[in-house]
This record gives C-alpha cells, structure tokens and sequence, in this order.
C-alpha cells in the first residue's frame, strides 16, 4: 500500500513565494530527481505519457513527492505516468512505435489507444448537454441533475498538474473533438434564468482556478449583475489547494481572486469550494493550510472529495486520518467517488465491496463532524450510486445501494439491491438480486429515447 513523504521536511518555508515550473513530457529527462531512474523506467513513462496526459510542477515534485521511496510514494503514483496504467498491448504498441520515433505515426497510435478506453463515459456529451430557448446548444455546460450546472469555462481546462487516474484525461491530450468549454458567462446566466430548479453552479473544467483572476471574476460578475435570484451558490471544482496553493497566497493575483470570492459572498450566495484531496500529505504542507485558511476567511465553505484509488489511497486508516485532519482545518469532508469507467480503471479501480469495506473501516473511526463524507459513490448514467454494504437476505448475499443523485429525482434514496459479486468494478457488472431490471432502467431508456430523439 502507498504511503508517502509524510516524515519528509519540508523544503520550503511558508513565506516562499514561488514562480510556477512545469514539468511534462518535453522536460522530464531534465527533472533532476529524475536521475533516480534507469533508461528503461524513465522510457516506461514516456510510452505512457504520450497516450495519457503528464503534468507536474516544482511544488508537487520538491513539496509533496518522497523521491527516496517513489515505488510507494502515493503522490508520486498520483502525478507521475506509471508502466500499468495501459494495458499490455496498449503499451507494447506504443513502445514500439515510439521507438521508430515517427511523430505521426506516434499521434495516431495514442489516438487509436484513447479511443478504445471509453474517452466518455456515463453518456455526457449525449445526454448531459443543455439547451437555450432559442435553441442555442451550451456545449460548455453540463445539467444532469435539477438543481446544479456545470460550467467549463474555456480557459479553465487545465489543471496546475495532471492527476494520472483522472476522467478528464481527453481534454488534456489535446483531442479538441472531446474538449467542451465555453467561453460566454452570458449564455450561463440565460440558462440559469430560464431554468428556475437551477440553484447551484459548479465552475469545473480542468481547474477553473487556473484561470488569471481577471477572468474568474468576469465570468462570476456576469452571474451577480444578472440578478438571479434562484442561483443560491457558487461552487468552484479545484485542486488547486493541493498542486498549488500559491494561487490564493502570493501569485500576483492572488488577492484578486479573494476579492471575487468576497464579492459572491457578500452577494448572499453561499461559495463553496469543492476542493480535490486525494492523499493526506496534500494537507500536511504550510502553504496548503495557509490557503485554506485564506479562503474560508473570505466566508467559503471548502467541502472535499477524492476518489478511492489502488496505488495511491487504499488504506482506510488514511481516509480516517484525512478526514479528521481536513475537519481540523476547517473543511467538510464530502464525497468518495469510485473510479470511473474511462482510461486506466484497470489500473486504478477498486471493487465496490472493497470500496466499501475501506470507507467502513475509516468512518467508524472518526468523529460525526468527519462523517458528513458519504460514499463510495459511481457517478454513472443514471445518477451517483453509493454503495450501502453487503447484507444477507433470506438464503442470499446481496449488495445494497442507493442513489445520491438520480437523473429522475424520483429515484434518490430508493434502496436497491444486486447480486452479491466482490469482482464488480462499476454499476455495469451488477446483476439485480431480485428482479429481472433495476428499478431505473425502464425510467432511464425513456430519458435516452427523449434526449436523443
Ligand atoms: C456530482 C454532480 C453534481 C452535484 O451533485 P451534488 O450531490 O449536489 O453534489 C452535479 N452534476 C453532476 C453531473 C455531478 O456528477
Ligand atoms: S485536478 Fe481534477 S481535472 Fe485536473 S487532472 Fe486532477 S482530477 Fe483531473
């Protein structure tokens, strides 16, 4: 199991303020730290990192990353491309034509190899994608559930680095076909008045907290001018907590993007961070609670959430550490996510009885305030299923699930039941327990037909 540069010292003290440096596969071979690593593995890598996408920057690999211990170092394997995220002959593939070396053939290989890992699963580019009255479609947006949007700013679609299981992965390798964003804050705030059941909207992207802070607050005053009263809150997707902090304490702009956070604040809407932490050393950092800090001053609540990840944090002893540490700072311990159904699942993916067994064994050990997460949870086609644990029924063992969040709200909460399998990655490997279909399936193809009728 990872673990990681916990029992490191720190490298740089809190009033660094540091000018950002990236690292992906044009200057990895000039990573000093990479020196650690022999031809082969460092040619593993980039067989990798030309199908997925690669980022890092000098404070994940100076800050965050134990390079004494990098097999078992969890944000080594978080960031850095490793040998089993492809699939043997995926791999295989792309080695071979990498070392012929042709730049052609190299992009459309990766191009063949992405095609086949399911670049957009749970029907979001169909069945995802709004509509203005006049029949504008909103290609960056998303609404799949009533009450909350999602907004892709178009210069938001990176992050300040790449996490290697991420399901954004096709935005960032440059497949401009699958990349959604938007540049207008206008046709946001037409959609949000034309649908009053809208009262959350989510900037995700990417990192919407990429973007200079000039841009972050035309988009968000767009939304205040537009005077809506059913808009309630502001929620901002980020990681930018953990791969750089420095965004809200010494980037050039930091107190400008405050400022807007103030500025949505005060408007009485209510700014909540959803803030992406998948390893409690992304915590342990002065410079990460010094931001936090900085944003829950503006009056942002900072909610977290994190998938459950083989070779990074599989460990409920972890979870249970992470959690309370972020209720120490101040944060809301929210969602644990399964690992999606897209890129290297294989790689990353943890069964649904596992899952459950990790989220179980973590919650049981913290205080109720750390116990607001709820979990494991698919965001699949038809809603988020959480996964409530394995009960026995009469003669049967069965798994037991509920939906968070229903493409129909009619079906949130119904418990629901499949047969018992402990290899089961994802909703589609289940089998009902009792029925010939699960309870949504009839509702969910009539929702299909409509949408792409
Ligand atoms: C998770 C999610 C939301 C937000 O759901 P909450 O349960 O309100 O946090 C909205 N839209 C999509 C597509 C989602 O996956
Ligand atoms: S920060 Fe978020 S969007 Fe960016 S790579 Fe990581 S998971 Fe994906």
């Amino acid at each position: 199991m990872a673990q990681s540069a916990q029992n490191q010292e720190s490298v740089w003290s809190v009033d660094e303020s540091p000018s950002i440096r990236s690292y992906t596969l044009a200057n990895l071979r000039k990573l000093p730290q990479i020196e650690k690593f022999s031809e082969e593995q460092i040619f593993e890598m980039e067989v990798v990192g030309n199908v997925l996408p690669f980022k890092a920057n000098n404070y994940v690999v100076e800050q965050l990353i134990d390079w004494d211990n990098t097999q078992n170092d969890s944000i080594f394997a978080l960031t850095f491309p490793q040998k089993g995220m492809l699939k043997p002959e995926h791999f295989d593939q792309m080695a071979e034509v990498l070392k012929r070396g042709d730049r052609k053939e190299i992009q459309e290989t990766a191009n063949t190899i992405r095609l086949q890992l399911n670049p957009h699963p749970a029907g979001q580019m169909e069945l995802n994608v709004p509509t203005l009255k006049d029949g504008t479609k909103l290609y960056g947006m998303q609404h799949k559930y009533n009450e909350t949007v999602l907004f892709f700013p178009s210069q938001g679609q990176t992050c300040h680095a790449y996490c290697t299981f991420c399901f954004r992965w096709p935005q960032f390798v440059g497949m401009d076909e699958m990349k959604f964003a938007m540049q207008e804050g206008e046709a946001l705030a037409q959609y949000v008045k034309e649908h009053p059941e809208v009262s959350d909207i989510l900037f995700t992207g990417g990192d919407p907290m990429i973007m200079k802070a000039s841009l972050f607050a035309a988009y968000i005053d767009k939304l205040l001018d537009a005077d809506l009263p059913n808009l309630k809150t502001i929620r901002i997707g980020t990681k930018a907590l953990s791969y750089w902090p420095y965004k809200v304490l010494t980037d050039k702009d930091a107190d400008e993007t405050l400022d807007t956070f103030r500025r949505i604040v005060s408007k009485g809407k209510h700014l909540a961070i959803m803030a992406h932490f998948n390893h409690l050393v992304e915590l342990k950092t002065g410079s990460v609670k010094q931001a936090i800090k900085k944003m829950r001053e503006t009056g942002a609540q900072i909610r977290t959430q994190s998938p459950l990840l083989t070779h990074i944090n599989d460990d409920a002893n972890m979870w249970a550490q992470m959690w309370q540490k972020q209720v120490d700072l101040g944060c809301i311990p929210y969602y644990m996510f399964v690992v999606r159904d897209t890129g290297a699942q294989h790689y990353f993916g943890v069964p649904l009885v596992r899952a459950h067994e990790i989220f179980r064994n973590a919650i049981k050990q913290v205080s109720g305030l750390a116990r607001t997460v709820r979990g494991p949870s698919m965001s699949a086609t038809p809603g988020k299923v959480q996964i409530d644990g394995v009960a026995q029924v009469n003669d049967q063992k069965v798994m037991v699930f509920r939906m968070l969040q229903g493409r129909d709200p009619e079906w949130v909460n119904k418990p629901f039941f499949a047969k018992y399998d402990e290899n089961a990655i994802w909703l589609d490997d289940l089998k009902p327990a009792f029925e010939e279909k699960f309870f949504f399936e009839d509702g969910l193809k009539a929702i299909k037909e409509k949408k792409l009728a």
